[in-house]
């Protein structure tokens, strides 16, 4: 049983780590669960909180189904979040306390009210900390794969065998099952090569999400058991309740940071079916501006349709500059936007393929929707995600750099021009989007335990 009291009404704190990948997945969730008659109050820092608000929609219907609360991140209005180390320190320092104020503030006002219930994301571990302390029942949520977890779970035992400490200590991979893809040097899930500072960092926040295989019964992960069970058998709580999209559920609101730039869509309702190449590299990657032009000249080199999401801090922190004349010559095909309702885009017909950095949450759209891949990966589990979508699961392609990881316009061209002819690949999404259709109704593996979860929640 997950309810702490008897004949209340479940009321569940939801707490995602403060990044776009993080909030997406665990507000899809959360309207999911409150499909089910269960009272959300959803916990970001201040920061975020102001972001989300900033770009709700029009019709704002997040405020009215899901409660949306915040707590201080420990740093000031003007302070620079971009600085990891500064934030991470500080959200460790600062928001525990702030949480368990926010709960006794909740739990103190109605007692009707009270929070049975804390989901926390596997990377704010300290959350589940908080809730088992106060009694509350915890569950962690896993916002990346399974086989990523896996790993990070396994991360002790590596560094008593001498593997790892931050990096791969030796060159031998790290085999963690059959038909799990091997971790290497360059495929750890807290690798960031370009900076070893941020690589120490995302070390740090994956030693966080350890703790959850203990504090929690529950852990409910944003994937499909049949797509990955050699790493879902490694994880005993392991609940796979994906994909988390959010055509599955009443309502369209995914807590983005951004205003979604809909026009995008009348734009892709004018195009060819299957002509579209989607491009978009999530919250996070930045490209140089010497990568970003090649970039843009390599998809105009294809002569497709694009539709290319730049965020405006996309090329090193501040707004891309385009090669000369790029803009002007692409008018008539190509579309820029700065945060697109990717959901709805890859789910149009007119898209052919998805050009994309391998974000867990990215991966997810693309599988549950049946979109090809073609493989851009920036940091972290990206490369990882890569190895499944074009070794494991073979629906998509990779880009190779040369030896200065850098990827040549000639190169996009040619593995878009491989991707959009390939057959082969094609049928393999579709198949797989069929296996996550089928996981998400009635029957399903998805459906069965996220109602195993709900009714659990209820009682
Ligand atoms: N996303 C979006 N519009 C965009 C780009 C991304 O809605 O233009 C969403 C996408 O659907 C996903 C999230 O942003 O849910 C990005 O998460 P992901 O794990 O793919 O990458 P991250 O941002 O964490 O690197």
């Amino acid at each position: 049983m997950l309810a702490a009291t008897m004949g209340r009404r479940p009321h569940v704190l939801i707490i995602p780590f403060p990044a776009q990948g993080h909030v997406t997945p665990l507000m899809k969730f959360a309207y999911q669960i409150s499909d089910h008659g269960i009272k959300v109050t959803f916990v970001n820092s201040d920061f975020i909180h102001e972001k989300l608000v900033a770009a709700l929609p029009d019709e704002d219907e997040a405020r009215s189904r899901i409660g949306l609360a915040s707590i201080p991140d420990g740093l000031g209005p003007g302070e620079d979040r971009k600085d990891p180390l500064k934030s991470t320190d500080s959200i460790l320092r600062v928001m525990p306390g702030h949480l368990k104020e926010l709960i006794e503030k909740v739990n103190n006002s109605n007692d009707d009210e009270k929070i049975t219930c804390v989901i926390a994301d596997t990377t704010v571990g300290w959350a589940l900390e908080v809730a088992e302390k106060m009694g509350i029942e915890s569950v962690a949520f896993c916002p990346c794969g399974p086989g990523t977890l896996a790993l990070v779970f396994d991360i002790p035992r590596l560094i008593e065998a001498g593997h790892v400490n931050g990096s791969l200590l030796n060159e031998e991979l790290i085999c963690l099952a059959k038909d799990i893809p091997a971790f290497s040097s360059n495929r750890l899930p807290w690798g960031c090569p370009s900076d070893l500072t941020v690589q120490e960092i995302l070390f740090r926040l994956a030693l966080q999400c350890i703790p959850a295989k203990n504090l929690s019964n529950w852990l409910l992960c944003n994937s499909v058991y049949e797509l990955d069970s050699s790493a879902c058998d490694l994880i005993p709580n392991i609940l796979p309740i994906g994909p988390l999209l959010a055509s599955n559920h009443l309502g369209h609101y995914t807590g983005n940071f951004w205003p979604e730039d809909s026009t995008c869509i009348g734009w892709l309702d004018k195009q060819p079916a299957g002509s579209v190449i989607y491009v978009a590299f999530g919250s996070l990657a930045i490209l140089s501006q010497n990568q970003f032009n090649e970039l843009a000249l390599g998809i105009e080199l294809v002569g497709r349709p694009f539709l290319w999401v730049v965020r405006s801090d996309f090329t090193n922190g501040s707004a891309a500059e385009y090669p000369d004349g790029f803009i002007e010559r692409v008018a008539e095909h190509g579309k820029i936007v700065s945060w697109a309702p990717q959901e709805k885009v890859l789910a149009h017909p007119s898209v052919a393929c998805f050009l994309s950095h391998c974000g867990w949450n990215s991966t997810m759209d693309g599988i549950g929707i049946g979109v090809p891949f073609l493989c851009w990966p920036y940091f972290a589990d990206q490369f990882h995600n890569q190895s499944y979508i074009c070794d494991k699961w073979k629906v998509g392609l990779g880009l190779n750099p040369d030896e200065n990881g850098f990827i040549s316009r000639h190169e996009i061209k040619k593995k878009i021009e491989m991707l959009v002819s390939d057959d082969g690949i094609k049928a393999n999404a579709e198949k797989l989007k069929e296996m996550a259709r089928k996981s998400v109704i009635e029957g399903g593996s998805s459906y069965k335990n996220f109602q195993t979860f709900v009714e659990a929640l209820k009682q």
